[in-house]
């Protein structure tokens, strides 16, 4: 692998997953000479304006496509990535009891195999070393989060194999998969704690209550990948998702100094490897760095 740029994939669900999920990675990676692509699932077609500060979108579906395109492509800037669409319709996030059926023609209910068609089209013209998605839950119980694993994990175990998803190009295959860990408990907890340490309001106590509450099992942690020097990168994309994130709310709640002195990485589960690794990581493409393969 000497003297071959090293690729990352970073495949995500909705436009501003990417710049709160693994967000700081990938502009590490990008300013470190890495091609950096991320991939968006859907348009975040379905999203509310979240920002109390944004006026309200109009054009239904279209018009939030449209505005989110715009969003994107200004957080890819900041993040220094190149960024594709795979073109899938936003599910929505049901909510109700009994939960209503999800909208027809929506990403979750796309057969995987057609889901992951294009995604496996891209894997093999970019030819990502490593993937990172989220865990089989979704990491957020949000159905499109959901099927962003699977047609990832799909994607991952298909685009090497020259007897499936034929026509769609040369065959690669990817030697790393991750799942992105970022919001894990105990980052939030030393997080909470010391803003409270500190003489200030914590707004992730009623995140914390609810996280126990639901008893989302912790996975496993394998890599720390340290990026606080992005995290003002990482800033600029979220505040580019201008809909979706107030810039007075909950991501930037933490007081900047403070959120590096205690947590200074981003953190990933390596789910499958295809070359020989020692855990725990900190780096990604550990195994893939030239002589390290030899
Ligand atoms: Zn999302």
């Amino acid at each position: 692998m000497t003297g071959e740029r090293l690729r990352l994939m970073a495949v995500h669900a909705h436009p501003d997953d990417e710049s709160s999920k693994g967000a700081a990675t990938t502009a590490k990676y990008a300013a470190e000479g890495v091609d950096v692509l991320v991939v968006s699932c859907t348009g975040g077609e379905r999203g509310d304006v979240l920002n109390p500060q944004h006026p309200a979108v109009e054009g239904g579906l279209d018009g939030m496509r449209e505005y989110r395109r715009h969003e994107m492509a200004a957080a890819a800037s900041a993040l220094g990535v190149q960024h594709r669409w795979l073109g899938f319709v936003d599910s929505g996030l049901p909510e109700g009891d009994p939960l209503p059926p999800l909208p027809e023609g929506c990403f979750a209910l796309v057969p995987l195999e057609e889901a992951a068609a294009p995604l496996v089209q891209l894997v093999r013209e970019f030819r990502p070393h490593v993937i990172t998605t989220y865990d089989p839950t979704g990491g957020y119980p949000h159905p499109d989060h959901i099927m962003c694993h699977r047609v990832s994990a799909e994607a991952f175990a298909a685009a090497g194999d020259p007897e499936r998803y034929r026509g769609l190009g040369e065959p690669w295959a990817p030697s790393k998969l991750y799942y992105n860990h970022g919001f894990s408990l105990a980052r939030m907890r030393a997080v909470h704690d010391a803003i409270v340490a500190a003489g200030r309001e914590s707004p992730f106590g009623d995140w914390l209550d609810s996280r126990q509450a639901r008893e989302v099992p912790e996975r496993e942690v394998t890599t720390r990948i340290e990026c606080s020097a992005y995290f003002p990168q990482r800033d600029d994309a979220l505040r580019a998702h201008a809909t979706q994130i107030d810039p007075d709310g909950f991501f930037f709640a933490v007081p900047r100094e403070l959120e590096v002195a205690q947590w200074p990485t981003e953190e990933y589960e390596l789910a499958v490897s295809h070359v020989p690794v020692t855990l725990p990581e900190d780096d990604l493409f550990a195994g893939l760095r030239g002589d390290a393969t030899a």
